[in-house]
């Protein structure tokens, strides 16, 4: 049975960072609202017992995120200790692509049912601008691979820019359509709003009017009710709005494991974490763990009213 937070919102899926070290520098990078600290990072053994804590209380999907998680050498014994776990029914991945080609295989034989890829651009050297790395054609190998590993769906994260990438989401369309992936078109958030967010930012409401006008079919997620619209000819399109929101926060079905051991009950605060690391490296029985995480479900409350 799913246990349900104090106001009512079921837990269902933990979102954990493997890890905070990443290979590129994309210049719009949130890390998941993490404190950056590298030092420490759970090891495999202790992912998969507190992923187990989780499925004994009702979570049943686990996506793993970073920093970038292939960067970890042990990717994909984790996947596949959790895929083991009774209860987990969805594991999916955040990732930057780039060493997808040679893990995408392993990672689909491991468990690990879906993926999402960042992919912002189609052109090599505004790729580079994004990310820091020349590794536009690795990423796109890497997506093509992960399709033929049988990985699905797999969705293409695009974050907008304005005066970057927005002249490029017909295109974009068009190769996801082609490739037969989702797009996912990502609204840029950044924690205050700065000169960089006043550069950069785009609202995604003009641009899901005009894909809502070429869509032949429109259906509602349940995941904080997003919409993803099947355009006529078979792409398909979904749109991540800015999670500072009420409706967001309404939704939220998600509690967030850091790579350094942490609980993190929402998103937005930094202020309410519940290590698991420390009592589980001084001998805590699974006991104590559950009723940390339950103490972590206690202290989950909408950030947006
Ligand atoms: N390294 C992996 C990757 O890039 O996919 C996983 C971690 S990354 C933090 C997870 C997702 O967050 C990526 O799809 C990325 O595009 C998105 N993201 C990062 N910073 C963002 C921001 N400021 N606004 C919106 N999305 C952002
Ligand atoms: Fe951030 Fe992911 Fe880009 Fe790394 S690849 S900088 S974690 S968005």
């Amino acid at each position: 049975m799913t246990i349900r937070d104090s106001f009512g919102r079921p837990v269902e899926n933990l979102r954990v960072s493997v890890t905070q070290r990443c290979n590129f520098k994309c210049i719009y990078c949130h890390r998941e609202g993490q404190l950056l600290d590298y030092s420490v990072e759970l090891s495999a053994e202790e992912i998969e017992r507190i992923v187990r804590v989780a499925a004994s209380l009702g979570v049943y999907g686990v996506k793993l995120t970073g920093g970038e998680p292939l960067l970890r050498k042990d990717i994909v014994d984790i996947v596949r200790r959790i895929s083991g776990i009774p209860g987990i029914r969805d594991i999916s991945m955040t990732t930057n692509g780039f060493f997808l080609k040679e893990y995408a295989r392993q990672l689909r034989e491991a468990g690990l049912s879906r993926v999402n890829v960042s992919l912002d651009t189609l052109d090599a050297e505004k790729f580079k601008m994004i990310t820091g790395v020349d590794a536009h054609e690795k990423v796109i190998e890497g997506i093509i691979e992960a399709s033929r590993a049988g990985l699905n769906p797999i969705k293409i994260n695009m974050v907008l820019l304005r005066g970057v990438n927005c002249d490029e989401i017909e295109d974009m369309v068009k190769f996801t359509g082609e490739h037969h992936l989702t797009l996912q078109l990502i609204e840029l958030e950044h924690p205050s709003e700065d000169s960089f967010y006043m550069k950069y930012h785009v609202s995604l409401d003009g641009i899901e009017d005009e894909i809502r006008e070429k869509s032949s079919k429109i259906i509602i997620r349940s995941m904080h009710h997003r919409r993803k619209y099947i355009l006529r000819g078979g792409a398909e399109v979904e749109f991540v709005k800015p999670m500072h929101n009420t409706e967001f926060c309404l939704h939220c079905n998600r509690i967030r494991l850091t790579s350094d051991g942490k609980l993190k009950p929402c998103l937005f605060r930094n202020d309410n974490l519940v290590d698991l690391l420390n009592p589980m490296r001084d001998g805590a029985s699974d006991e104590r763990l559950r009723d940390l995480f339950i103490e972590a479900i206690n202290r989950r409350k909408p950030f947006f009213m």
